[in-house]
């Protein structure tokens, strides 16, 4: 059994080396925004922005032949809004920030930006106009200020801290040895998952994008960090056309419209008032989240006074 264990343990530790490897090519792409299959029109034109609305009209989308995952979705964005989109895990939230950014192309209906069809405009005017804060933050291997500056890189270091300042997480970059110059990623100081939010969060100040999609942007935060980072992120979407992707309901309370979206369709949508007189599937969802967070507050006392 030893002699086995030996092998098993190698054969294990190389298939992790090699899964790692892969995975730093998958974030490099999303890193470069570089989609390898959507190539641009001979005549694509560059975007125009002026009042920044989105629309998704009739849009349907399969990864695979066989598997809708979006099936008929209408919805529009005016500009300066903020509408989220919420929903069981699997419904296709993600993929609506994906579609958005054009990394794949839809089969049926269409996607406009500003009234001009993301088919007709070029990929690189298009991601210009949007910024997003993923659900993973994945750092280049290189300075704070260098993940940082990715937003904007002509900034100055004071723009830089201004940014950081903004995103909360100026403090933890003073207190580092080499301040805006240590090194991170995955070859530098490991970074937590909220300060990697925190980070692409101040990249996203710095870009200043009149697009903005955050998708689950606070998911891997505790809810004392998350209170923080929302006041981060309420100041960044201020005044953008911004698309929320939330799993915590609490953090889309003040949304201009909520669209709740299930195996593929909207089955419900309207402001989180609305939406709880109508006592369906968002009603049952907050419900369900509030009493677990009476649970872990009352385990939370409980544990305070033992
Ligand atoms: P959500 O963000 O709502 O949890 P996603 O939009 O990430 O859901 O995924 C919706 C569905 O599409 C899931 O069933 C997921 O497995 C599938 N999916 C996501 N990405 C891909 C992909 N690249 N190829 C095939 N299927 C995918
Ligand atoms: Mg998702």
């Amino acid at each position: 059994l030893m002699q086995l264990a030996i092998p098993l343990n190698f054969i294990g530790f190389v298939y992790r080396e090699i899964r790692q490897g892969l995975t730093d090519i998958e974030h490099m792409f999303d890193l470069l925004d570089v989609p390898p299959e959507i190539v641009d029109k001979p005549d694509a034109k560059p975007l125009v922005m002026d009042n920044g609305s989105i629309r998704f009209d009739d849009v349907h989308f399969r990864y695979d032949e066989n598997r809708p995952i979006l099936k008929g979705i209408s919805f529009e964005v005016p500009y300066g809004k903020t509408v989220a989109v919420v929903g069981p895990s699997g419904a296709g939230k993600s993929t609506i920030s994906r579609l958005l950014f054009r990394f794949y192309d839809i089969q049926e209906g269409a996607i406009t930006v500003n009234g001009q069809n993301l088919r007709d405009i070029t990929q690189k005017s298009l991601r210009a106009a949007v910024g997003m804060v993923p659900q993973d933050t994945v750092l280049f291997n290189d300075t704070i200020a260098y993940n940082i500056r990715y937003g904007r890189m002509d900034a100055t270091d004071e723009e830089v801290m201004e940014a950081a300042e903004l995103a909360q997480i100026a403090d933890f970059i003073r207190s580092l040895p080499d301040g805006l110059n240590t090194m991170v990623g995955e070859r530098g100081l490991k970074l937590s998952g909220g300060e990697k939010q925190r980070v692409a969060i101040a990249r996203t100040i710095l870009k200043a994008p009149p697009i903005l999609i955050l998708d689950e942007a606070t998911s891997a935060l505790d809810s004392a960090t998350e209170s923080e980072i929302q006041s981060a992120l309420d100041y960044v979407s201020k005044g953008r056309t911004t698309l929320v992707i939330a799993h915590r309901l609490s953090t889309v309370i003040g949304a201009d419209e909520i669209i709740v979206l299930k195996d593929g369709v909207i089955a419900e949508r309207g402001t989180h008032n609305s939406l709880l007189d109508e006592n369906g599937l968002y009603k049952a969802m907050w419900d369900r989240q509030r009493e677990a967070q009476e649970t872990e507050e009352r385990l939370k006392d409980f544990q305070e006074h033992d």
